[in-house]
């Protein structure tokens, strides 16, 4: 006799939405630094703004503003480093711990 105990393949549909999230985490891959001397630059941050493809500046009151929730959409275009001043702007990849920047 065999014990006829037959599991069917249950459609237990395994949706593994564990990154959502991880993507209401923003500025987990990537960190944009900006040096104290240009942030109050409404000029630079209008030219950044426009620059950017995937919009992480923005022109605030007070200049230069990061847009947090577009943090990890950074392609690493470097746009923004040939706008700002040498050394002044540095994209920081978390992932690796490098920077990119102008020196
Ligand atoms: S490297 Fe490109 S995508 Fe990244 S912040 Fe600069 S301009 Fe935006």
């Amino acid at each position: 006799m065999t014990s006829g105990h037959e599991t069917g393949a249950s459609t237990a549909a395994a949706q593994s939405s564990a990154s959502d999230e991880a993507r209401r985490l923003h500025g987990v891959f990537i960190q944009v630094e900006i040096d104290d001397s240009i942030r109050g630059d409404r000029e630079l941050a209008a030219k950044l703004a426009e620059a950017c493809p995937v919009d992480i500046f923005a022109v605030g009151d007070s200049g230069i503003e990061i847009v947090d929730e577009n943090l990890d959409e950074c392609v690493l275009c470097e746009l923004c480093l040939d706008l700002a001043p040498a050394g002044k702007l540095r994209i920081r990849k978390l992932y690796d711990d490098s920077v990119l920047e102008r020196a």
